[in-house]
């Protein structure tokens, strides 16, 4: 590709890139945000996911316990029956008071048994539906972030075909001048809030309304080279003489 060298061109395809690149930006813009907050909700539903699974072991650590806790009492119980068997076995009277004594015990064993697994089967039922809540509400947010993807599946493969495209473009307009100049133009458009490029608008830079010496704005006029602002390192051009695109009016 034959190399633009006159510095009234270079000036074209530099104005050229600055538009494409405001194109790019913003699309590149959209994208990232996009794909921000697709990343953003499945983390949130990953980290719920971790939390009802955490949980779902709780309740099974909860469900082993009781089922502990209900075969003790079932022992207790059978050592119930056992001790009144040998209540009617008994004849004499201090022995019938000590197994009596026994069977009190027993029954009370068994009361506070009853009532701590009475608690802990309403604890249990009460952990399965926060449980089942939750579960509902991660099903609901599954079903959000499944359909903001598919919503927004569409948007961001036009949005890569539109980038692709203006790599294309850009690649082409790129190619027209010199890389080094090329890395210059990035590095301003870096360091410069994406704006390397700019009018001068009533004697000063539009990039950082420096005002531009008179001597520079004469260059600009003459187009005898390419310059830049001495304050910001932009590239300037003359507001008048060019239309929106960058392209030299005829
Ligand atoms: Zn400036």
């Amino acid at each position: 590709m034959a190399a633009v060298t006159e510095p009234t061109q270079i000036l074209d395809v530099l104005r050229k890139l600055q538009a494409i690149d405001d194109d790019i930006r913003d699309v590149r813009e959209g994208r990232d945000s996009m794909l921000g907050n697709l990343t953003k909700l499945n983390s949130v539903l990953e980290e719920r996911d971790a939390q009802l699974i955490e949980m779902r072991e709780k309740l099974g650590e909860a469900e082993t316990w009781y089922a502990k806790k209900t075969n003790d009492l079932d022992l207790e119980k059978d050592k119930l029956q056992k001790a009144k068997v040998k209540l009617n076995g008994v004849s004499r009277s201090r022995e019938y008071v000590a197994v009596n004594r026994e069977l009190d015990n027993i029954r009370k064993n068994i009361g506070h048994r009853e009532d701590e697994i009475e608690r802990l089967n309403l604890a249990i039922e009460e952990f399965r539906s926060t449980i089942e809540v939750e579960d509902e509400k991660v099903k609901d947010l599954r079903s959000a972030a499944e359909s903001e993807e598919i919503t927004n599946r569409d948007a961001l493969s036009s949005m890569d075909e539109r980038i692709g495209a203006v790599n294309v473009r850009r690649e082409a307009i790129v190619s027209q001048i010199d890389r080094r100049l090329v890395r210059r133009y990035d590095k301003i458009f870096k360091a410069r809030d994406s704006v390397a490029v700019v009018a001068v608008i009533d004697g000063a830079c539009g990039g950082c309304q420096m005002n531009t010496p008179p001597r520079l704005i004469e260059a600009i006029l003459r187009g005898s080279s390419l310059v830049q602002c001495p304050y910001c390192n932009r590239y300037l051009f003359q507001s008048s003489g060019h239309d929106e695109d960058g392209e030299a009016e005829a």
